[in-house]
């Protein structure tokens, strides 16, 4: 039996003096966005997508790309109401039971469904973003920018960077890209025609979201051309008025994202690795480009400190990201020498996108599993809950 938590999406409560809301835990992020921007309060950490469930962004203590400065989704949560397998509802916080609040942030539904949660949001004086861009020609400069924006992200919640790569750049190119770096307007900085609160235009319709037949649009070749076009058209650029939700969440716009991969549809891969391990980043770009899977999107992005809970994906450091098309991964191991590495550089790859990782290494990307694993079996002894993804990777024993 799977739940589908999306029918309780009530907004129970919001204190518009202090912005704390409380929601049911189906309720998008996007639809708390819609009710609350126009009052001056945003969700502190949104990925890159508002179209995921208060419970999915609990459930995979999920990160934006102000990580360094906001910490991740779960640091938010000021409680949350478990239902556990014996039928009881516990309400849980950082001070009410913290073993099993962490294990439930980022515990992939294992500990029990997400009924509702308490989240305090964070007052914004515009629903504009002034961005910055920067081109750049190799992996060691995006890697140069990426961290002195780092600085700034540690000291500013608001401050948001992620560099979109070329994929299919090698040799001294490898790694170049475009870097975004955004935050939220103040009503000064717009200019006096501008409302601070734009109108949101809805680019969803449901035969957008249609795959399209075979592999779609997306080849090698297409890639590789799409890849390269944008670097080459891409400007450097300061101080560009755009709105806060299409720059935090780009491919919400793009609605032809997932059916342009045809039937199969894509894969993400994603790894976080410490700071120092920029050699991991070059690899694996480089075994990309050796294997002729050029990623028809990549991103980094920079994880910094934070609370959070023992199976949480963020640590300090570099997240990259590749989306593949499913069918170059007909071969679910092809991805595993990017896996060792990874593990051995003390990194981890991330469970809310994993179909490829090789269950061996979760135990070493994952150190407080076996403290994880006490506090899921003092909450569900019987191992009621579970998921394809806890099976693959024997996450519960
Ligand atoms: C375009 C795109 C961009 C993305 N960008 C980012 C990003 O920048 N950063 C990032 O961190 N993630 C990102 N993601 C991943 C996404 O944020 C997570 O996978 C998120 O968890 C999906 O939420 P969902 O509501 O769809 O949950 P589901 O996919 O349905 O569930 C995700 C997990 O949460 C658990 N869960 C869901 N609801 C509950 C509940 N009520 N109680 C207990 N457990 C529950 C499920 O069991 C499952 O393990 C992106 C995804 C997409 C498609």
């Amino acid at each position: 039996m799977v739940l589908d938590m999306t029918a309780r999406d009530r907004i129970i409560s919001f204190d518009q003096s202090n912005g704390v809301i409380v929601v049911e835990a189906g309720a998008l992020l996007k639809d708390i966005i819609e009710q609350t921007l126009p009052l001056g309060w945003m969700l502190p950490v949104v990925p890159g997508t508002e179209r995921i469930t208060v419970g999915g962004a609990i459930g995979c203590d999920v990160h934006g790309k102000n990580h360094p400065g906001a910490g991740s989704f779960g640091q938010h949560v000021l409680w949350l109401a478990l239902l556990r397998s014996d039928g009881t509802v516990t309400q849980l916080s950082a001070g009410r039971d913290p073993d099993a609040f962490w294990a439930t942030i980022g515990g992939m539904g294992l500990t029990g469904v997400i009924l509702q949660a308490a989240i305090q949001l964070q007052h914004i004086e515009t629903g504009w973003a002034l961005r910055n861009r920067l081109r750049t020609r190799s992996l060691d400069q995006t890697v140069s920018v990426l961290r002195t924006l780092a600085d700034r992200q540690e000291t500013d919640p608001n401050h948001h960077a992620i560099a979109w790569l070329d994929g299919h750049a090698s040799g001294d190119s490898l790694g170049r890209g475009i870097v975004d770096e955004f935050r939220p307007s103040t009503t000064r900085e717009l200019p006096g025609v501008v409302p601070p609160f734009p109108e949101r235009r809805e680019h969803s319709t449901r035969r957008g979201r249609r795959s399209l037949p075979g592999p779609g649009l997306m080849s090698k070749a297409t890639i590789v051309a799409a890849s390269t076009a944008r670097w080459h058209l891409s400007r450097s650029g300061n101080a560009q008025l755009v709105q806060l939700h299409s720059a935090l969440c780009p491919l919400d716009r793009a609605e032809l994202w997932p059916s342009a991969f045809g039937r199969a549809g894509l894969i993400q891969y994603q790894f976080a690795v410490p700071r120092g391990e920029v050699s991991v980043l070059r690899k694996a770009l480089t075994f990309l480009v050796a294997h002729r899977m050029t990623p028809a999107l990549a991103t980094l992005k920079n994880l910094g400190f934070g609370t959070s809970g023992p199976l949480s994906f963020p640590i300090p450091g570099w997240t990259l990201a590749v989306d593949l098309p499913a069918r170059w991964l007909h071969d679910r191991e092809i991805l595993r020498p990017i896996d060792k590495m990874v593990a051995a550089a003390g990194g981890r790859v991330y469970l809310a996108k994993d179909v490829l990782t090789d269950p061996s290494r979760i135990p070493t990307m994952y150190p407080r599993l076996e403290t994880w694993r006490r506090t899921q079996a003092r909450l569900d002894p019987a191992h009621r809950w579970t998921s394809a993804l806890a099976e693959r990777l024997g996450l519960l024993q």
